[in-house]
């Protein structure tokens, strides 16, 4: 267990029992299921299979609580979301051991993804009451408030289970709305805990958390009880969040898929641009919305750059995230290690050129696949157009640049992209004209809890985070006072 000094509320959490959270209780569901560790194929403990009724039981909770919730002055809010970060940081060391259990991620990368959780939720406890002082003057006031919604759920993916889910939890809070917390049935266990470890801080029904199996999440974004959706998960499924969600006319966040683009120009130095660009595109196995998923490289620089890439992928250890040293650990689950699969057949059947890896299963224990660069494949190839989600990805020649921003802008896709020179203004001029929430100079996916992040085109709606990912939780009230009849 880990030391925890003497914060507020760190006492250990029981790792070894998981419950839904319904109105201040830790509450058991008459069915249960497991999930595997996927780098041993262990089955890890039950955890709850959520009913109807326990819906019906956590909305009716957050609803109540929320009226009063609301009538908390922001600064007391803010006090609780930050005591609960300090407790988050206290106990991070049992919730990295878990997430690398569950999820599979290597130590580093868990303990990387537990700061992350703590810092977002410091930086919404920080942002002062957003209100808005439009006019004032002799004969009037007009001010924009930020009401808010009411129940709030946040759907959350397996590739990063506790920072989504903290970028949820402190924006819903701190602006006064409950919120119910549904995580992946992949990697239910740290979101489960999140919310326990929540009771210690916040109203019993503020802060619930339920799991279950496929059903749960469509019966929440269909639940009339429901104000807001915050969703993060693929394309497919954000389509059918707002489908169901427009049926009420619920408000939705929605955070999508990607296909993001890296330019490498042709003044790079490759020995020191190749294992960046390489990181970023096989960090987590490959499973991040905004990994890098195709590579275009200057053709004066090709060969350099890839030689150089294909060493430094060589030198990564793949396997257990428990394991000292490990890079890449395994895919999450069944479900995608088979879509990898399916793809890494697909590159064999088309023959196309593997510069480094393999189309071959690895192991029998694990979802491991050898991270995998296929070199130059034409653009229409499966692993040029559809998200991976795995560590395997493409690397493309480009000479003309008026060509390169085309390419690259030529997906439904816009979560992310990046630009790699050492000339700034040529940096400037392909950044400003690719078509992406977020824009990276010489890096990518370095991200903070100040900024705006959401998608272009089909990888989303709105956005999280910053001031504006508060307000994407509030309803915009303006306020006209006459300073006479
Ligand atoms: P997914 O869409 O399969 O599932 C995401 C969540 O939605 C899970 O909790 C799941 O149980 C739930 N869900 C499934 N069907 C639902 C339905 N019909 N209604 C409501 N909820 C439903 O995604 P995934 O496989 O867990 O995650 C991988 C995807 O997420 C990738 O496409 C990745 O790019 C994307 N992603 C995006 C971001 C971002 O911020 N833009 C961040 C991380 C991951």
């Amino acid at each position: 267990m880990a030391a925890n000094g003497n914060v507020k509320g760190a006492e250990p959490l029981d790792f070894t029992k998981f419950q839904n959270v319904i109105n201040g209780k830790l509450v058991d569901t008459k069915e249960t299921r497991r999930t595997v560790n996927p780098s041993t194929f262990e089955e890890l403990y039950p955890v709850p299979v959520s009913s109807q009724t326990d819906i019906d039981e956590a909305i009716e909770a957050a609803k109540k609580a929320q009226e009063s919730w609301a009538n908390v002055p922001w600064a007391e809010r803010a006090q609780a979301v930050k005591d609960y970060a300090d407790a988050l940081e206290a106990l991070s060391e049992d919730f990295v051991k878990q997430l690398v259990t569950e999820q599979g991620k290597p130590k580093a990368f868990a303990q990387g993804e537990l700061a992350d959780a703590v810092k977002w939720l410091r930086q919404f406890a920080e942002f002062p009451e957003p209100e808005d002082v439009l006019q004032d003057d002799d004969k009037k006031k007009v001010i924009t408030r930020y009401t808010p919604l009411g129940v709030a759920v946040g759907i959350v993916p397996w590739n990063f289970p506790i920072q989504l889910s903290a970028g949820k939890i402190g924006a819903a809070l701190i602006t006064g709305n409950s919120f119910i917390l549904k995580p992946s049935p992949f990697t239910p266990y740290g979101g489960l805990k999140l919310a326990e470890l929540g009771q210690r801080f916040f109203p019993p029904g503020v802060f619930q958390a339920l799991s279950g199996d496929d059903n749960l999440g469509p019966w929440l974004t269909a639940h009339p009880g429901v104000d807001k959706v915050s969703f993060t998960g693929s394309t497919a499924t954000g389509k059918k969040v707002m489908e169901s969600c427009a049926k009420t006319l619920k408000r939705v966040t929605l955070e999508l898929g990607g296909n993001d683009p890296a330019i490498i120009c042709a003044d790079v130095n490759p020995a020191e641009v190749a294992p960046g660009v390489a990181f970023m595109a096989l960090a987590n196995s490959g499973q991040i919305c905004i990994a890098i998923k195709r590579i275009f490289i200057h053709e004066s620089v090709y060969d350099d750059v890839l030689k150089a890439m294909v060493a430094f992928v060589k030198s990564l250890k793949v396997g257990d995230g428990h394991e000292e040293g490990t890079f890449l650990g395994p895919i999450n689950n069944q479900q995608q290690f088979e879509r990898v699969k399916n793809l890494l057949e697909d590159i064999e059947k088309t023959q196309l050129n593997i510069a480094t890896g393999t189309t071959k299963n690895v192991g029998e224990k694990g979802y491991f696949i050898q991270p995998t660069i296929i070199d130059n494949p034409p653009e229409d190839s499966r692993i040029v157009v559809e998200e991976p989600f795995g560590p395997v990805f493409p690397v493309l020649k480009w000479s003309d640049e008026e060509d390169v921003i085309k390419r690259a802008n030529n997906t439904d896709m816009g979560l992310g992209a990046s630009v790699w020179t050492r000339d700034p203004q040529q940096a400037e001029r392909i950044g400003r004209r690719l078509k992406a929430g977020n824009v990276w100079i010489n890096c990518h996916g370095e991200v903070q809890p100040n900024a705006p992040f959401g998608g272009h085109k089909q990888s989303g709606i709105g956005y999280e985070w910053g001031v504006g990912g508060l307000k994407a939780y509030c309803n915009a009230q303006s306020i006209y006072l006459k300073r006479s009849a």
